[in-house]
């Protein structure tokens, strides 16, 4: 997205069954929300095989990780904020956030089922997109955007296969590379 220290976007659970399209989309908002790195559990190979095809047709960079998530928390150097409806206003926090983002990665962590309480005191924040329960989706897009104050609506993407060219009504695709790659 920049030249900042990373943003990474952990998924905290993973039922399978239940939770494969909520974890897809989680990579997937992830990926096109301007995150650099995206790391499932690792029973959520489904989700993490369709993010890695996106990824290779739509573009990148972006990586797609599956790894134990308790062992990618205690083992972060960077700054973590947990997505929770329990925390504080993301307008309330996200100039903190940036700012420390500056020189430490962060990382950005959803939950799936009830997230145990040591991730809340754990984080450097606990960060809410309005008080009320919703989705995971949902509350990462606007964090991400809140972060990136809407840059990341203009990100390009330098080795995708395939683009999309806006339309006012229809559908368009074009090979990238026969249409001057990403631009
Ligand atoms: N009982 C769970 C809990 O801890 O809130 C509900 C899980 S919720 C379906 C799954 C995830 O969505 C949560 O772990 C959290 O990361 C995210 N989420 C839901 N509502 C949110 C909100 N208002 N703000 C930020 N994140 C939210």
């Amino acid at each position: 997205m920049d030249d900042a220290p990373e943003v990474a976007v952990l998924r905290l659970g993973h039922r399978p069954g239940r939770d494969d399209r909520m974890t897809t989309h989680v990579a997937l908002t992830a990926r096109a929300l301007g995150a650099d790195r995206v790391v499932l559990p690792e029973n959520a190979s489904d989700a993490a095989d369709t993010a890695r095809s996106v990824t290779g047709r739509f573009g990148g960079p972006f990586a797609v990780e599956q790894r134990q998530p308790r062992s990618v928390l205690r083992g972060w150097t960077g700054r973590v904020v947990h997505l929770t409806m329990y925390g504080e206003p993301v307008q309330a926090v996200e100039d903190a956030v940036r700012a420390a983002r500056r020189d430490h990665p962060l990382l950005a962590v959803v939950g799936a089922e009830k997230v145990p309480f040591d991730v809340y005191e754990g984080a450097d924040w606990n960060v809410a997109v309005t008080n009320q329960p919703h989705s995971e989706v949902a509350g990462l897009a606007v964090f991400l955007d809140r972060l990136f104050e809407g840059r990341e609506l203009d990100a390009r993407w330098p080795d995708a296969d395939r683009r999309v060219v806006p339309q006012a009504t229809g559908k368009r695709v074009v090979d990238a590379e026969e249409h001057g790659g990403d631009g």
